[in-house]
Formats: C-alpha cells, sequence, structure tokens
C-alpha cells in the first residue's frame, strides 16, 4: 500500500477510486485529518493532507508523529510526500519540480522521534529518501530535477535574507518547513518516504523580481496536474516487493 501525503484535492488524480475514509487515534494524538483509502489501478493507495482539508493547521503544529503512526497502522509501506519550497538555488524557477536528496534540519520545537524512552533508538539517517522510490519517480517524468538539499525551518515565518544567503552557503537549494520529522518518522517507522518538491516561489533575496499572486496560483495549479501525474505514473510501475533497505532500519539501531 503507498501513502501520499500532501495538501487536500491531491487526491483528485485521474483514475483514483475512492472505497472509504477512516479517522485513526494514535497513540501520538489524532493525524491532521481522515486518511482517504482508495486505489490507482491495481494499487492500493491513502492520501492524508498534511495541513488538515482547511488547511488549517500550520507546519510548526502539524502532528507528524501521529501521520506516520496511522499510516504504518493502515498497512502503508512506502510514502509519497509532496512539498512547496522556496528555491535557494538559482538554477531553479517556479514551477520546477525537484526530488531532494539530503536535508538539513533547523526545525526547532516538534515532536522529533517515536522513541523517547525507555527505547533508545538512533536510526541510520545518511540517505534520508529511498532510494529505490526515487529511481522510479525518476522514469515517471524525463523533467523531474534530481537531487537537492532540502533546507527545513521551523516557521512559521519566512526567512531573512541573511538566513538564505547562509543556508546557500551551507549547500541548500531549497527552503521548507515540512519535511522534518516527517522524513525521519517515516524512517524510524521502517517506511519508505520521497520527497516530491514543488519550487513555488525564489526564497528571500534571491531574486529582485517580484512575483504577482496570479502567477504564483497559476504556477501552483500547473505544478499540481504535473504532480498528479507523476504520482499516477509512479503508483503503477512501482515494484510490489521493496528491494531497499528501509524496512531494516531498526536493526542494529537500538541500544
Ligand atoms: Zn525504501
Amino acid at each position: 500500500m503507498i501513502g501520499i501525503i500532501g495538501g487536500s484535492g491531491l487526491y483528485e488524480i485521474p483514475g483514483f477510486r475512492e472505497s472509504e475514509r477512516v479517522r485513526i487515534n494514535t497513540p501520538f494524538g489524532e493525524p491532521s485529518d481522515e486518511f482517504i483509502i482508495g486505489s490507482i489501478g491495481s494499487r492500493d493507495v491513502v492520501f492524508l493532507s498534511r495541513h488538515g482539508h482547511e488547511h488549517a493547521i500550520p507546519p510548526h503544529r502539524v502532528n507528524y508523529r501521529a501521520n506516520i503512526w496511522g499510516f504504518r497502522e493502515i498497512g502503508v509501506k512506502r510514502i509519497m510526500a509532496v512539498n512547496a519550497v522556496g528555491g535557494i538555488n538559482t538554477r531553479y524557477r517556479p514551477g520546477d519540480i525537484v526530488l531532494p536528496d539530503q536535508i538539513i534540519d533547523f526545525t526547532k520545537n516538534r515532536g522529533q522521534t517515536f522513541y523517547d524512552g525507555p527505547r533508545v533508538v538512533h536510526i541510520d539517517f545518511t540517505e534520508p529518501y529511498c532510494s529505490e522510490m526515487r529511481s522510479v519517480l525518476l522514469c515517471t517524468d524525463g523533467g523531474i530535477l534530481d537531487g537537492g538539499t532540502y533546507i527545513c525551518t521551523e516557521g512559521p515565518r519566512l526567512e531573512t535574507a541573511g538566513e538564505i544567503a547562509f543556508y546557500r552557503n551551507i549547500g541548500g537549494h531549497m527552503v521548507g518547513m515540512t519535511q522534518m520529522p516527517e522524513a525521519a518518522l517515516a524512517r524510524e517507522a521502517t517506511l519508505c518516504y520521497l520527497c516530491i518538491a514543488v519550487i513555488t516561489n525564489y526564497a528571500a533575496g534571491i531574486t529582485r523580481e517580484r512575483l504577482t499572486t496570479t502567477e504564483v496560483v497559476e504556477t501552483m495549479k500547473q505544478s499540481t496536474e504535473r504532480v498528479k501525474q507523476i504520482i499516477a505514473s509512479a503508483v503503477e510501475i512501482m515494484p510490489v516487493d521493496r528491494q531497499c533497505s528501509c524496512k531494516d532500519a531498526l536493526r542494529d539501531a537500538e541500544l
């Protein structure tokens, strides 16, 4: 079963057949929204809106632990996450779709782990994203940009130009507020996880060009259609069995 985390409306993928909606209670509280379960072709998929269906949960208040726990409870083994980001790398244009391969975490005040004791677990996070899923996604659309470092900030405010200059200096390519601890929790839960990053704007101080709201909305709309196509194709060609190491994340990780 494949899980998809993104904005509301993402489940309106052509070919998606909804079968049921479930609410799940977890030891960490309630997930952002109900899980929308259904299928694309012969594959079972589950959608969750990260910010709730009315987009009322800001990034620093998302219950990441409950969301990932809920997916695992349903039987999901792989998660594709869609994230809007600001472009730091000057090669990026609004509307570009990137599969980052690294994360630098600047979040400050979030539930970072399922293991707050007595079990003590240190997962390997050298490669934060599932290599197998990344390869599959890169086959779906020739225009996807491969690789990049996602800087995760606490928010909800946007960054200063000074912060963006610093992030650029340390190797950041894009900036957003929602990849952590989501990606790390998925690894702790032994799920495969990948991020589809949509460049919606230039990060602070990167350009003097001023984007109009109309342009941003139009860019986002076009990108969403493309993201839906990418997800639909990826679901169909995803191997049934996992060959990657994500499922073994807890092996030799516990003290
Ligand atoms: Zn994997």
